[in-house]
């Protein structure tokens, strides 16, 4: 069987291995001149895209030990909270915010498996309802706009709720317990499995599938026919290709409304770790536009990434000098903070994500839709699967996908 993959980040690359361990002859493309997608280390080391893995990401961590490599242990306590002015560590943190995250999740678990509640609800409206403090409600839209990539009132609360599911029960702690051993080693990794190559700068713009799939690139090359095809791009990219016969409408209209959340980031490279001589790990939260940093310091070198979500990012975008903002607010934060290098990762404009990862909105799409196969064509990525947004969620696709090929079960 003849099989062709479209986009080799984490989805399309562990389909890739998956298929091919089980003899299927595989054929890889990328509009990237590059494989992992949105797992990427800059030439200087940074990391642009997905770094960090939850303690329960089970698909994660043993890939990583299949591939021979160690996932680092993280801490990220003790924080920092800058707001309004007052400075905090996370042991003193406002007891009426922790009292507001525990009603939040309270009736966040309680709601999980009832009946839904209206598809027009926001997590904002929840956060509203069930947050008594000014300072509490702060507090609960910095964690879940940090953890959904956007600000809340895009957020669907159905969809919000199915995804939470997941972290009920969790141990204190899973959240980002480790971190990747470097974006690009886990795809060089992975690649490196693999006995079929990629054709990468290869930009997929439109499907014909009577007798097979065959392929035509945006350069006008064709390829094909497939015996099955595997999409594993984000879908604002898989809109854009053309489809023949088209696709299903309800699969067009849920690739249309399924979004990806603003979210950039910013890498700081600083002389000294001032912030441990400041009590606090790298982790801080803040009212400003810089939102929140994250310790991605890796040997000697000391490094913070500011991870900007919704409105704040695509204000910092689209100023003239959006570096000069980012710097601007480290130094509102601590006199210290004067990195010797910034590197902005724009995600907004990426133009083969489109954004950093996929939310569920108000009048959610049907997720089931958007992982149904349509004929010889299958849908894998992030965005098609139960840990939605996250490495786990695109490694979960592509464990479907390829059984789904191979008519074998998912434990391939
Ligand atoms: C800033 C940021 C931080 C993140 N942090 C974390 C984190 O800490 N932990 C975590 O688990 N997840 C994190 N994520 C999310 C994680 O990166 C993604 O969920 C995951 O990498 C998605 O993998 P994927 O294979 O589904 O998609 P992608 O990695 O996006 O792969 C899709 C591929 O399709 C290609 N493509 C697109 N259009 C075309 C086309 N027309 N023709 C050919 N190829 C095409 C792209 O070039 C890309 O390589 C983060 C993401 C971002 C952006």
């Amino acid at each position: 069987m003849k099989v062709a993959i479209v986009g080799l980040g984490a989805a399309g690359l562990r389909a890739a291995m998956l298929l091919e361990r089980q003899g299927v002859d595989i054929t890889l493309f990328d509009a990237r001149s590059r494989g992992g997608g949105r797992l990427c280390t800059t030439d200087q080391g940074d990391e642009g895209g997905a770094e960090w893995i939850d303690g329960d990401h089970v698909r994660c961590l043993s890939l990583l030990e299949g591939l021979g490599l160690s996932p680092i242990p993280d801490a990220n306590e003790p924080y920092l909270v800058a707001y309004k002015g007052e400075r905090l560590l996370s042991a003193e943190l406002w007891p009426e915010a922790l009292e507001d995250a525990g009603r939040v999740h309270e009736e966040a678990a309680a709601l999980c498996y009832d009946p839904p509640p209206a598809a027009d609800a926001t997590l904002s409206s929840f956060l509203d309802r069930h947050c008594r403090s000014e300072r509490g409600r702060w507090w609960n839209e910095a964690q879940w706009r940090s953890d959904e990539g956007e600000d809340t009132n895009r957020i669907g609360l159905n969809g919000w709720l199915a995804g939470y599911r997941h972290y009920l029960g969790r141990p204190e702690g899973t959240m980002s317990a480790y971190r990747f051993p470097g974006a690009n080693a886990v795809t060089d990794a992975m690649l490196a499995r693999l006995n079929a190559k990629p054709n990468l700068s290869h930009s997929l713009a439109r499907v014909a599938s009577e007798s097979g799939s065959t392929l035509e690139f945006a350069s006008g090359e064709t390829s094909g026919p497939y015996d099955a095809l595997v999409l594993a791009i984000p879908p604002p990219c898989l809109g854009q290709i053309a489809f023949e016969p088209e696709l299903p409408p309800e699969t067009a209209a849920a690739i249309r409304r399924c979004p990806m959340g603003r979210t950039i980031k910013v890498s700081f490279e600083f002389a000294e770790p001032f912030w441990e001589d400041e009590g606090w790990h790298g982790h801080m939260f803040t009212d400003g536009p810089l939102q929140q940093t994250w310790n991605s310091s890796i040997g000697r070198r000391h490094l913070l990434s500011a991870y900007i979500c919704g409105n704040d990012a695509e204000s910092v975008v689209r100023s003239p000098d959006p570096i000069a903002i980012v710097r601007g607010e480290l130094l509102r934060i601590s006199a210290r903070a004067r990195p010797v290098r910034a590197v902005l990762h724009d995600w907004i404009s990426d133009p083969w994500s489109r954004g950093a990862f996929s939310y569920t909105p108000v009048n959610p799409v049907d997720r089931s839709v958007l992982a149904a196969r349509e004929g010889s064509i299958h849908f894998a990525g992030e965005h098609t699967a139960s840990w939605m947004g996250f490495v786990e969620g695109a490694l979960e696709s592509a464990e479907r996908v390829a059984a789904e090929i191979t008519r074998t079960g998912p434990a391939l």
